[in-house]
């Protein structure tokens, strides 16, 4: 039995994504540029799956451009989205608690002369606004904040933030990695109040290696990659058609069970949340249900997550990309070291179930009295 706990990583590909991208490879496979039959048919793959994800994200087809990856739609946000206002000046906020997606780029853009302020976040992980308006500055250009973390689910109020920004007059451009919000708390790319945001397929069920990235009508943002004109003259090379039709489908899906999927999330993570106090266990934040960050100080987090392993239930230490490394979120939130090396992160998805949690409970009771012995 394999009980997976890690969907905050990467989730299991539906069925549906599954079987859009396999009609995608087998039998529509035409390059979507191509002026004929096949070609045209790849050409409605796409346009069909970008009407789904923009209607998962509440915007309009039009503002919606397939990436390869949230990653890439991070990349391309904040890196052109700074060169391109760099005339309002050379200043960016961000915080620490943000995913590497995004603190890489801005590394790139200190070394192009921008100064980065990283805001410190709340203990929960996330920031709030006020914060945010007490840095801006007259030369802000850029702020980027995630809406929910990737490693203790807090939410950032980015409507709020916009409306702070917009009192002050700002010219700065506000991103927002939507990766681990979408189809997991309500949120609306067009009302969120953001001028771009990233999302990632493979986190609601469609395959790795397929995002968007939301550009708002008017934001002439420059293209990340330069070359041919797919995706309106925004992001050439041929189009990823399987990937596409399977993010569509997945977006779909999601969306249609959106309320009854959360609600199940949501008494899922209330009763993880009360189990876990039973046994004395920590939690760190609270914010999106789908994640639950829990920490055991005093253990090795890494020796817990073998152990787990060993009995088929998988759980992260952190963030997946961090390979092991020291959460920098917890790190950034000011947690003590032991809490730190203690950290586990938990996360569900709609296909999670009580017995699993169950199991997880009675391993993780198991681990404690093992210790104590
Ligand atoms: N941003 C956040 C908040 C994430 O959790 C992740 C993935 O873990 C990413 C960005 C990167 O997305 P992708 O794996 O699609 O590049």
């Amino acid at each position: 039995m394999q009980i997976y706990l890690d969907n905050a990583s990467t989730t299991k590909v539906c069925q549906e994504a599954a079987e859009a991208a396999l009609r995608a490879m087998t039998e529509v496979f035409g390059n979507p540029s191509s002026d004929h039959s096949v070609g045209r048919m790849a050409n409605e793959i796409i346009k069909d799956a970008r009407e789904k994800t923009a209607k998962a994200l509440d915007c309009e087809s039009q503002q919606l451009f397939f990436t390869s990856c949230g990653t890439e739609s991070d990349n391309w946000a904040i890196i052109n989205g700074a060169r391109y206002n760099f005339r309002a000046g050379r200043h960016i906020i961000s915080s620490g608690a943000e995913h590497d997606a995004v603190l890489r780029p801005l590394d790139i853009l200190k070394n192009e002369g921008f100064e980065v302020t990283l805001l410190k976040p709340r203990s929960d992980g996330g920031i709030d606004p006020e914060k945010v308006a007490a840095a801006l500055r007259g030369d802000t250009c850029l702020v980027t904040l995630m809406t929910v973390n990737n490693e203790t689910g807090a939410i950032t109020d980015i409507l709020q933030t916009s409306k702070l920004l917009k009192a002050q007059g700002s010219k700065a451009l506000l991103h927002t990695d939507a990766v681990q919000a979408f189809m997991k708390i309500p949120f609306s790319a067009a009302k969120c109040g953001a001028d771009m945001v990233s999302v990632s397929g493979h986190k609601i069920h469609a395959p790795k290696g397929i995002g968007a990235l939301y550009i708002k009508s008017g934001l002439n943002l420059p293209p990340f990659l330069a070359g041919g004109k797919q995706e309106g003259g925004k992001r050439a090379g041929t189009e990823n058609v399987p990937h596409i039709a399977a993010f569509g489908e997945a977006s779909r899906i999601a969306s249609e069970n959106f309320d009854e999927n959360r609600a199940r999330m949501k008494a899922l993570s209330h009763y993880i949340r009360q189990k876990l106090s039973e046994l004395g266990i920590l939690t760190i934040g609270e914010g999106s249900s789908h994640i639950i960050s829990m920490s055991m100080p005093g253990y090795q987090s890494q020796v817990i997550m073998n152990a787990l392993d060993a009995q088929g239930i998988c759980v992260s230490r952190s963030s997946a990309c961090k390979k092991g490394g020291r959460s920098h979120v917890l790190e950034a939130i000011g947690l003590k070291p032991n809490v730190i090396d203690g950290a586990l992160r938990l996360s569900i998805s709609r296909f999670t179930t009580v017995e699993e949690i169950d199991v997880f409970i009675r391993a993780i009771a198991k681990a404690q009295l093992l210790r104590h012995r």
